[in-house]
């Protein structure tokens, strides 16, 4: 039997098993904060323990530990590592969900339950394939690596971020597969980032009925707010090879069906979203102070740099405006090489199965494979539709999930054969 035939009769008649472990994980609380996924992690390594691979954790912080798997095949051939993480987002109000979020309960084809979209699917997904292709290492050129990591919910220092930096050694590869939900329309290549910025006003203020002794924060909020928007109007200088692609009719449409019309462009330009607004204490009183927490997302071809020289440029045009960078030292918008041959694996595989080719397009949000990306791993993401994601009766399609588990498994292994 050939391996892509051994695998396809892996992923056939496991799919009871595959489910079964998905549903057990999905009642496992991981929710972040406080994100303990020491279970999970003990669960995913039982797994692994009856498969015979080999296994061990790296936890920086006890209560969130990171687990690392490879194995090598059997000649010299690519490095492919598997991302994924175990903690999921909180219930956030019980009573707005129809039914207990860790129930796992099969409703109309889906598995509902907290983190089943993000990502407890796509995480399972992975381990599943990682467990096929090691069940074919003496067939198998190259080498393979699982990372299941906590914490990505709260910005991953104890997860992806500390294992690029402290095992690079283990971890860093020549390309990554990552399965968040990016729905089956799309394969994300890159992703923006996210900029937050804090401003701060203060003016004398007084007395309403005395305007002109005061001032008011407030409305020096209100100009300053008119110029932060302009910022959405920079223009970023795209590398050839990804403004090739997002140019791409295709693509543009897969974007907009996939994230919402409009989609396209909002990938392609800053947005500026004013997320809070504090400022006066009466009504009768000039504001002496306004802060303003501003969330900047930035495309590729803009730098962070850019960002921060527009603003300070703004506010020195506005009266006592001072500002400072929330979580300086972020990432800068990341990307790989959207016509990477392990595009084509995902795409070609998927599509055997949808009819349809899924578009390279950039992601919105953030997810771990920035921390490869940006110390210039390429990483592609391929997961279920976002929809319902971190919300109340959040529920993944069983059908998406035997859907990306096989795309990643096929794609792996492709990427892998193409070598020998
Ligand atoms: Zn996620």
């Amino acid at each position: 039997m050939s391996a892509r035939k051994k695998l396809l009769h892996w992923l056939e008649t496991e799919r009871d098993r595959q489910l079964e472990f998905l549903r057990a994980f999905t009642r496992i609380d991981t929710c972040n904060p406080p994100g303990d996924t020491t279970e999970a992690a003990d669960f995913f390594g039982r797994f692994l323990d009856a498969e015979g691979i080999a296994h061990r954790t790296e936890a920086p912080q006890a209560s969130m530990p990171n687990l690392i798997s490879t194995f090598a095949g059997a000649k010299r051939g690519p490095h492919l590592v598997l991302n994924g993480h175990l903690d999921v987002f909180p219930v956030g109000e019980r009573s707005a969900w129809t039914r207990d979020p860790l129930s796992a309960e099969i409703v109309d084809g889906r598995v509902h339950g907290r983190g089943t979209v993000d990502m407890k699917c796509g995480t399972t997904a992975l381990l599943f394939a990682y467990a096929y292709l090691h069940r074919l290492r003496d067939e198998l050129p190259g080498r393979v690596t699982l990372t299941v990591v906590s914490d990505e919910e709260t910005g991953g220092k104890w997860g992806a971020d500390w294992l690029v930096n402290k095992c690079a050694g283990e971890v860093m590869g020549d390309c990554m597969l990552n399965t968040e939900p990016s729905g089956l329309q799309t394969i994300r290549f890159g992703e923006k980032s996210m900029l937050w910025v804090r401003f701060r006003i203060a003016v004398q203020g007084g007395h309403s009925a005395y305007p002109h002794t005061g001032g008011s924060a407030n409305k020096v909020a209100a100009a300053l707010i008119g110029d932060l928007v302009k910022i959405e109007e920079m223009v970023p200088d795209e590398p050839e090879v990804v403004r090739r692609m997002l140019d791409r009719p295709e693509v543009q449409k897969a974007a907009d069906q996939s994230l919402g019309a409009g989609a396209a462009q909002v990938i392609r330009r800053v947005s500026v979203n004013i997320g809070v607004m504090q400022g006066g204490v009466k009504i009768n009183m000039l504001p002496a102070e306004c802060t303003l927490d501003v969330d900047f997302r930035l495309p590729v071809g803009i730098t962070r740099a850019a960002v921060m020289d527009a603003v300070a440029a703004i506010a020195e045009r506005h009266p006592g405006v001072r500002f400072e960078e929330l979580l300086a030292g972020g990432p800068e918008a990341n990307w790989c090489d959207p016509t990477h041959e392990m595009m084509e694996h995902l795409a070609r595989n998927a599509a055997e199965a949808l009819g349809y080719r899924p578009q390279p397009i950039v992601s919105l949000g953030g997810t771990d494979t920035r921390f490869w990306r940006v110390k210039g791993m390429p990483a592609f993401v391929y997961g279920p539709s976002p929809k319902g994601m971190g919300a109340p009766d959040e529920a993944v399609s069983v059908a998406e999930f035997q859907h990306v588990l096989r795309v990643h498994t096929l794609a792996a292994s492709d990427y892998l054969m193409a070598r020998k």
